[in-house]
């Protein structure tokens, strides 16, 4: 939780901070950093582990030499499931990993293997499409990304994967229609912030029985924290994260598989493609570009980042565009559905000033209006406004991390805002929508995660005035499982007390469940989804409410 839950667990949260230092000395002491190169691709750094996990032989023969294709396992390699994602209308990328033993190192050979993967029209791959060979490599953990191309557009396919006698579950994906095609619909979901002790993924298992076009992950995918360190019950957890907070790239990969050995969250993935980004647990709490939740720590942070991100990329249906080069990684991009609709997905972490006024929910600070704030950095920020400029679709959706909307929070006399999202970088902000609405951009939908709650808000020129221009359209998801039991009536008197906030259609404070959306030329209609208890894996998922929005007349109304 990132608003109401920071001040409730303020304290909780400072006393991460003192593990933070932990961390520290841990990559300090034992981390090597070694230069690694793929065949084909560029020379890259991998940070490897301070905690006594093997370093991968670079010297032996294993690079160049024929990879094993007769290798055979004493059990199946496949525990992680498939995924597929970043549909194009001609591909679209196909992804497992091989881990014997998930959450303890995967349990390979430290040698690459060639895996086989087949693509077919049809469930029971009686009409195959296209098939070949690709690379396991120990250097990747042994994950595969298969950039397929070739395939016809707006078609559903099945795809699947073998090594060593052993094939993998089977996977549903769908490419993008035609490029500038009349497209009658899409329908997508869109998800964040997974807390895997919070509870089970029902809201996950819900989602795949609902074969989307497209899911959405807009972060928060895995938590980095250890056992017990954000904890939310008063009793004992419905369950446990292996293993400690992530320190090294082990520890990333050991969390990021524990997750996909989840059946529901394997279930989702291998309904649909998926088209991810992350925020800040992906590598730590509140970061903001290189600079640590607490700047004081700055050491390793590099390294840590690294780790956090070559994981994630190992983990995620991700192109090869997006390798990491040691901290570096290309993660916004622009997915386009024929001429419906084009999906600015936003990369709000890597690139960000650091929080002007701090961390937490304050009054506004001096250097908050520094022009020079950046939350996307200069040059994602051109290409962003410079994507809507050229746009020609129907619908223009930002899917991003972090509320957008202006929002006060009331704590005594000053207006407050929470400062690791828009709000505490008005000027970021402010270059947005004021690019919206003196270019007049059509139908700006936004789609936001990580306040663990479901919002649907207007994005007024004016916040404060309902009667001002509306802008655009912000739909807010709840959180898989992230976030604890506090009393909603807080939420409501410090978002909607007195008046506050009118830019705010709806809000319901309850943790867990997910957002869908069916877009047409004419309208988009937002459903969000409940999870009656989240500690119970077979939770009944309710609809608590349908917003909808019409195109050319930015703004919720009720459906
Ligand atoms: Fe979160
Ligand atoms: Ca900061």
């Amino acid at each position: 939780m990132r608003s109401v839950d920071l001040q409730t667990n303020r304290r909780r949260f400072e006393e991460l901070l003192v593990a933070r230092a932990n961390r520290r000395r841990l990559l300090l002491g034992g981390a090597t950093v070694v230069a690694v190169s793929l065949p084909g691709l560029s020379t890259r750094i991998i940070a490897q582990d301070a905690m006594g996990t093997p370093v991968p032989d670079l010297t032996a023969p294993a690079y160049g030499a024929t990879p094993s294709a007769s290798a055979r396992f004493a059990s199946t390699p496949f525990t992680l499931g498939v995924a597929s994602g970043d549909p194009l209308p001609d591909g679209v990328v196909l992804w497992t990993r091989l881990a014997p033993t998930p959450r303890d190192g995967g349990g390979m050979d430290n040698i690459p293997y060639e895996v086989r993967w087949e693509l077919a029209s049809d469930e029971s791959f009686a009409s195959l499409v296209q098939s070949g060979t690709t690379i396991a490599s120990p250097q990747l953990a042994h994950s595969v990304h298969v950039d397929v191309t070739g395939l016809q557009p707006a078609t559903e396919y099945y795809y699947r994967f073998m090594v060593g006698g052993e094939e993998s579950p089977v996977g549903r994906t769908r490419t993008a229609p035609a490029a500038g095609a009349a497209v009658d619909s899409v329908r997508f979901a869109f998800t964040s912030c997974a807390h895997y002790e919070h509870g089970y993924f029902a809201a996950y298992r819900h989602l795949a029985e609902q074969r989307f076009d497209l899911v959405f992950n807009l972060g928060d995918y895995i938590y980095e924290m250890g056992p017990g360190d954000y904890s939310v019950y008063e009793g004992e957890a419905p369950r446990n994260f292996s293993g400690a907070e992530l320190l090294d790239l082990s520890l990333f990969r050991n969390r990021h598989a524990l997750y996909k050995t989840d059946p529901d969250l394997q279930a989702a993935h291998a309904s649909a493609p998926w088209v991810v980004t992350w925020d800040d647990h992906e590598v730590e709490n509140d970061y903001a570009n290189l600079t640590r939740e607490d700047p004081r720590q700055q050491v390793g942070f590099e390294d840590l980042r690294a780790a956090g991100y070559q994981a994630y990329y190992e983990h995620m249906p991700l192109r090869a565009s997006s390798m990491p080069t040691g901290p570096d990684m290309q993660l916004y991009r622009r997915i386009r559905w024929g001429n419906l609709a084009e999906f600015q997905v936003l990369d709000g972490r890597q690139y960000r000033s650091d929080q002007p006024c701090g961390e937490g929910t304050y009054v506004r600070c001096p250097a908050s209006v520094d022009p020079n704030t950046t939350m996307l950095g200069p040059d994602q920020e051109r290409w962003l406004l410079g994507n809507l400029d050229a746009s020609t679709s129907t619908w223009n959706v930002l899917a991003q991390q972090t509320q957008m909307a202006m929002l006060e929070q009331g704590d005594g006399d000053q207006e407050q805002f929470f400062q690791d999202s828009w709000p505490g970088y008005p000027e970021a902000r402010n270059r947005i929508l004021g690019h919206v609405m003196s270019r007049g951009i059509q139908n700006l939908t936004v789609l936001t995660g990580d306040i663990h709650c479901h919002w649907g808000i207007d994005l007024l020129a004016d916040w404060r005035d309902a009667n001002s221009q509306v802008l655009g359209t912000e739909f807010i998801c709840s959180s898989i499982t992230a976030g604890g039991a506090e009393d909603p009536a807080i939420f409501f008197e410090e978002f909607l007390g007195e008046g506050r906030n009118p830019s705010i259609r709806f809000f319901d404070p309850r943790h867990s469940g997910y957002s869908s959306v069916e877009a047409t030329p004419e309208r988009w209609t937002t459903d969000y989804w409940q999870v009656e208890d989240m500690r119970q894996q077979d939770s009944p998922v309710n609809l608590i409410n349908t917003l909808i929005t019409e195109a050319g007349n930015p703004g919720v109304q009720q459906g």
